[in-house]
Order: structure tokens, then C-alpha cells, then sequence
């Protein structure tokens, strides 16, 4: 379930929150700290859906400003009401939660008991949870902070312990490293996650937009315990296209699977603790090469371009694969054949190390060109081809112009890495660069005439190469250009 936090600041707008709320939640949390009028008996009378009453003290992270009685009296009063839960914080004691649980019985509420970590992940979690059960609250809830991804596993432990004592239990870790604690927990046997109303409407950091746990990651839909996790290791990975496109891919397809983002600081404790929770990876900066380490086998081409951004598991062996060369080669294979093209590469980083393999692979005559010419030279040994500095560009003849470099990348938009001059009509102009989507060399080249070939295209393709070492299944491109967030 989704439980949707109501966070303003007056009753007049709790009600309206309330009303925008239902449509995506499933159950709401009514922050009273957060409240400087709380009318509950309007606001309760208000609700369709069930109620948490919270009334967070303000070294438990909530904003309650007056004394403990004040604030324990409206706890009370949203229990007389019918508040279907009562959150009380394990540090109230035991006296304040019987004292509650006595005056809910026989009445509808139940007694969330809950407790909070805002500096870490604490080693004894488990004596904590037996603490809290002690108390016969009817839920636990138990939320930390996350330093590292790997504190999540300790939260989903505490969930499978839960599930074997018969115990209802809300467990998350805050912060940006416990994201996908806030999708995953659910999925897992968590009583409930909490989702934000909307971008700004946060109750704690870390937490994501309700709609996006329900739309993105299919929480409510998927089935539970049942399904295959996925996803993108990075740092960082916020700006990830992939929880959208995959996702979407997953969804249309309807299978049980799950994309989320693994933000990692420490890649080898990472693979070591996650490996029994994935069935597949997409890897991206700084891991590309790094990742080979921890791999059975890695693909041929894979290891001769350097970089790894797909892993499969099978028969619990990971495997790494790099698409990026089948996505540039279809993406520009899709607008002219490559065997025997002039072709010229700008760049000689990681994403060019890939589309030269692919270009010479396909029999294009390749030339690389690079800022830092003895890098181009270095990749061109490899394939026995031409290379220079960029200025050589004004002596080449090219039927198809690439550039691997990251000039003209956001906020660098206005940069091109080459002058306009040199784009002729009809060549074939492929900008690997996909913030922004179109380019100042892909505007320029197409105002000359020239056929263009965007980032976003090989992006997709090499997304969709992904899904289908993954799945098996032909990947929905044009389903998951759709679910693109540009
Ligand atoms: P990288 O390994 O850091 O390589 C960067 C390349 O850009 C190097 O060749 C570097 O030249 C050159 N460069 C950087 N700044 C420059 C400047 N001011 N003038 C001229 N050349 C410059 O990066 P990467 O991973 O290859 O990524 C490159 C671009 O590809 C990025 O924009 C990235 O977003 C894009 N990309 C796209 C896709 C896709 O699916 N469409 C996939 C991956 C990456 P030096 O060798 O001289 O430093």
C-alpha cells in the first residue's frame, strides 16, 4: 500500500491535500505536528480513505511545538474520532502506549509504534524491533538512515523476520542511498510505503512522489515477493532514463519485473551483498570498467572495448555485455548502411571506444579525431584505422560525422565540437550527446542539409538490446520512447 503524507500547514489545506491525495493513495498520513489550526473532527469527517494520525515530536524529526500532554491529547481526540491509526513513537514508553491502546479498544484504531534513526543504519535493529513488539503496538515501524546502499539489506532482513513472527511492519531507510528501500519494502511484506503528494510535499528526505511509485514502479500491481529486480549502479544515478523506459518496457509486456537505481559508493561490497537480489544490471559511470572485476565471464567485444554497461545473470553466473555498440550501430544503420562510409569519430573516451569497435565491425573507413590526439592514436592501433586532432576535420571528407565527445552537453548546449563549416549536405550527422535531445550540432546539421542521427536514438537501442539479453523478448522501443522524461 501507499501512504500518502498530508503535510500542510492549515486545516483549510489539509482538506484540499486530503481530496488530491486520495486519488493516487491508499492510505493517508495526517501530520497534525505539521498543523497550526488542526480542526480534526473536519478533517476526519473529510477523509474516504484510511487514516494514520501523526503527531511527530520534534526530536523524532516532526514539528509538534507545544507540550507532551498538548500533543498526546490530539493524538487522543483523532483515535475518539476514528483515526484507523495512531502513530505513537516508541520513546512515548510503554505506560503512554498502553494508556492508548486501552482507550482503542474495541474502537477501530490501531497503534503504529515507531521509531527513528536520522544519523544511521544501527548494527541491532533486531533488538530494537523485539523492543518495540514488547510493547504489543499492533505495527512496527522502524525507519533509519541510509549511508550506504547496502543498509537497505539490513531493512529487508528486518521485513523477512517480521514475516516469519506473523508481525505487521512498516521498515525504510531515508536519504538519497535508501530510495529503493521506499520501492522495494512493499514488495518485500512491508505494511506500507510513503509516498510525497508531490515534488516539494516530502515528509522525509528521500521520499518519492506517490505517483511515480504507482506509475514508474508499479507499486499495488506488482506481485509481491514474486518478482525480478533490476537496475541501473552508478554514482550518480539521479538523472537515470532508465527507471522510466524499462519500467514501461516491463510493464507493457507484463512481466513481474522492477527497475530502480542503485546508488553505490562502495561497487565490491555492492556485488557481494546484492547478487542474490538481481537478476540484471545496467552500469554506468564511474563503474564501467571497474564491474568486469566481479563478473564470471564478460563478452568478448566487451572486454576488448573496456566497458561493461549490461550484466545478465544466469544460472546465478553475472555476465557482462556492452550494448552501446548495437545501439549506435542500429541507430545510425537505421538512416544508412556504414560498410565502406567515410566515417569520422569525434572523441576517444568511453562512449567512442564502443562506436569505433561498432563502425569498424559494420566495414566503415574510419578516422578517430580527438582533443587529446595520442588517445586517438592509442584506439586506432586497436582497429587499424586513421587518427589525428579534431583540426583535422577541416582536411577529411566524411559521409558520416560522429561525435563521442561530451561537447555540447547540458548546460554546455551552446558548444559544438567541430565549427558548422564542415557539415555538407547529405552527410550523415550522428550526436551521441542526449541532454539535450537535439543538439547545436544536430540543429546546425540539419539547417545544412545533412541527415541526423540523435543521442536519444542510440540510447534507446542500446536499452532495448538490454531488455532483450534480459528478458528474452523483443524490446517495445517506440512503448518505451513514449515513457522518456525530456
Ligand atoms: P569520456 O570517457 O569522459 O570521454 C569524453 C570525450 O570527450 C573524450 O574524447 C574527451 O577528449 C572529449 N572532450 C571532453 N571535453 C572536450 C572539449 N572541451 N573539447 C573537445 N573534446 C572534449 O565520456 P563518455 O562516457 O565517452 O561520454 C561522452 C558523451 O557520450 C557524453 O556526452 C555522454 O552523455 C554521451 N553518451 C551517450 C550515450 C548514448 O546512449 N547516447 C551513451 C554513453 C555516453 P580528451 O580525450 O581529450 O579528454
Amino acid at each position: 500500500m501507499i501512504c500518502v503524507p498530508i503535510t500542510a500547514i492549515t486545516t483549510a489545506g489539509a482538506l484540499q491535500e486530503i481530496q488530491q491525495a486520495e486519488e493516487v493513495a491508499d492510505i493517508l498520513e495526517l501530520r497534525i505536528d505539521y498543523l497550526a489550526d488542526p480542526d480534526l473532527a473536519k478533517l476526519l469527517a473529510a477523509r474516504k480513505k484510511p487514516l494514520i494520525a501523526t503527531n511527530r515530536k520534534t526530536d523524532e524529526g516532526g514539528k509538534f511545538p507545544g507540550t507532551e500532554a498538548e500533543r498526546l491529547k490530539l493524538l487522543e481526540e483523532a483515535a475518539r474520532l476514528g483515526a484507523e491509526y495512531i502513530d505513537l513513537e516508541w520513546s512515548c514508553g510503554q505506560e503512554v502506549i498502553q494508556r492508548f491502546k486501552e482507550l482503542t479498544r474495541g474502537g477501530k484504531s490501531r497503534i503504529i509504534c515507531s521509531w527513528h534513526n536520522f544519523q544511521e543504519t544501527p548494527q541491532d535493529l533486531n533488538q530494537i524491533y523485539s523492543s518495540i513488539k514488547s510493547t504489543g503496538a499492533d505495527i512496527i515501524k522502524i525507519v533509519t538512515q541510509a549511508t550506504s546502499i547496502n543498509d537497505n539489506l539490513r531493512i529487508f532482513d528486518l521485513i523477512a523476520k517480521a514475516q516469519a513472527d506473523g508481525q505487521e511492519i512498516i521498515a525504510l531507510c531515508m536519504g538519497p542511498c535508501g530510495e529503493i528501500s521506499r520501492i522495494l519494502t512493499p514488495l518485500l511484506g512491508a505494511y506500507l510505503t510513503f509516498g510525497s503528494l508531490r515534488p516539494g510535499k516530502e515528509s522525509a528526505p528521500g521520499q518519492i512522489e506517490a505517483r511515480t511509485l504507482r506509475q514508474v514502479y508499479r507499486i499495488g500491481e506488482l506481485k509481491e515477493t514474486d518478482f525480478r529486480l533490476y537496475g541501473l549502479v552508478g554514482n550518480p544515478v539521479s538523472q537515470s532514463q532508465g527507471i522510466y523506459i524499462h519500467n514501461r518496457a516491463f510493464q507493457h509486456l507484463q512481466l513481474d519485473s522492477l527497475y530502480v537505481n542503485f546508488l553505490v559508493e562502495d561497487l565490491a561490497s555492492f556485488m557481494r551483498d546484492f547478487k542474490g537480489y538481481l537478476c540484471g544490471l545496467s552500469v554506468t559511470m564511474p563503474y564501467k570498467q571497474k564491474i568486469m572485476d566481479y563478473l564470471s565471464e564478460v563478452d568478448p567485444i566487451a572486454r576488448r572495448i573496456g566497458a561493461v554497461n549490461t550484466i545478465v545473470k544466469r544460472k546465478n553466473k553475472l555476465i557482462g555485455y556492452n550494448t552501446d555498440i548495437i545501439g549506435a550501430v542500429q541507430a545510425i544503420e537505421a538512416v544508412t548502411a556504414i560498410a565502406e562510409k567515410r566515417v569520422v569519430l569525434l572523441g576517444a573516451g568511453g562512449v567512442a571506444r564502443a562506436i569505433a569497435y561498432g563502425i569498424a565491425r559494420q566495414g566503415g573507413k574510419l578516422t578517430i579525431l580527438n582533443r587529446t590526439p595520442s588517445r586517438a592514436q592509442t584506439l586506432a592501433r586497436e582497429l587499424f584505422c586513421r587518427s589525428g586532432g579534431l583540426e583535422e576535420i577541416q582536411n577529411l571528407e566524411a559521409d558520416i560525422l560522429i561525435n563521442g565527445t561530451s561537447v555540447g552537453m547540458a548546460p554546455q548546449s551552446d558548444e559544438m565540437p567541430v565549427p558548422a563549416s564542415v557539415l555538407r549536405p547529405g552527410m550523415v550527422v550522428f550526436d551521441t550527446v542526449y541532454h539535450p535531445a537535439t543538439t547545436r550540432l544536430l540543429e546546425e546539421a540539419r539547417a545544412r542539409g545533412c541527415l541526423t542521427v540523435s543521442g536519444v536514438d542510440m540510447f534507446l537501442r542500446q536499452a532495448a538490446a538490454q531488455f532483450a539479453l534480459w528478458t528474452g523478448f523483443e524490446a517495445p522501443v517506440e512503448v518505451m520512447r513514449s515513457a522518456l522524461k525530456w
